[in-house]
């Protein structure tokens, strides 16, 4: 008999579920909007309500599964499994007691960790990260997530919130924060940084409609020789690059892994911020760096919660 895990992926506009194997093989996964109407209905009752559909719809046998393993979006208390904060205001979900909810419900193993750290593991485990002991992973989109591996070992902290890189400041007189500070490397290296950006030069232009500008016209728009738009990617990578430099020179990994959907803009992307970075990072730093896209896409938080749920509690 085959022996099974269940991966889910809460972010903070859907829930991805999935059936894993103990080798990180996804078999199924399905995705159920969490914020369908503003959150008024608290997240973790959406999981729950998407767990019995998955559930039914795929006739899975629980007998089969040996834990959840949870990727939550939010700095998640990984010790008690609980949503310890946010960066911006997502209504009913700070102090979710996850861990308990779903163990209580299911009576399995469930292990919960911060998003951004999970696809770091995932990608750890099954994706451009595997064989490699010093990683940092920033995975660039609404946001920044981030993800630190060092010596082997997921930088934690005291409760597991280590890895918040979005929230580095970076500069002291700068833009405001949705988490309060000033001056967060997300307000530069964010996508959303880059569209309002280009939104900004864009807005008196009566032939475009701003609404429209997603990072795919932005660098369509290169690719047609846009200067101005050019200028601007060329700024906002140098801000990826300026936040990478100081992480590069804290941690000196082997791996940088970016992820999001921009990465797989390789062209006109992640080689010009991996040429910034090595201009950038003092000589010794560059000695067996690599500097790369993520491999596992949007599943790596699946994966990287599955890892944890497996090593956390010794399920193989
Ligand atoms: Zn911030």
């Amino acid at each position: 008999m085959n022996n099974f895990y269940l991966g889910i992926d809460i972010g903070g506009t859907e829930v991805k579920i999935g059936v894993v194997t103990g080798a990180g093989d996804i078999i199924k996964t399905d995705n159920f909007s969490v914020n369908f109407d503003n959150y008024k209905t608290p997240i973790i009752e959406t999981v729950l309500k998407s767990l019995d559909i998955f559930i039914n719809k795929n006739n899975l046998d629980l007998s089969t599964i040996l834990g959840i393993g949870i990727s939550a979006t939010g700095q998640i208390d990984t010790y008690n499994g609980t949503v310890a904060g946010t960066a911006g205001h997502i209504d009913n979900w700070i102090g979710t007691p996850i861990k308990n909810i779903l163990k209580e419900k299911y009576s399995l193993p469930v292990s919960v960790a911060n998003d951004a750290n999970c696809a770091v593991i995932g990608e750890y485990w099954r994706g451009s990260a595997m064989g490699c002991s010093n990683v940092i992973m920033i995975t660039v989109g609404t946001g920044i997530g981030g993800g630190i591996i060092s010596n082997g070992k997921l930088l934690s902290g005291k409760i597991g919130i280590a890895g918040e890189l979005g929230h580095f400041p970076i500069n002291i007189t700068g833009k405001k924060c949705s988490c309060g500070n000033i001056g967060c490397y997300e307000k530069y290296a964010s996508t959303t940084a880059l569209v309002n950006n280009v939104k900004d030069l864009l807005k008196s232009n009566a032939n475009i409609d701003i609404n429209n500008i997603n990072g795919k016209f932005i660098f369509e728009q290169i690719n047609l020789g846009n200067a101005d738009i050019k200028k601007i990617v060329d700024k906002w990578i140098e801000s990826i690059a300026m936040g990478l430099v100081g992480l590069i020179h804290i941690f000196n990994p082997e791996l940088v892994i970016i992820g999001g959907g921009v990465s797989n803009q390789e062209e006109l992307f992640i080689t010009p911020l991996r040429n910034k970075i090595f201009e950038l990072i003092m000589p010794s730093f560059k000695n067996g760096l690599k500097i790369s896209s993520a491999s596992l896409g949007n599943n790596a938080g699946l994966c990287g919660a599955v890892y944890n749920l497996i090593y956390e509690n010794n399920l193989l």
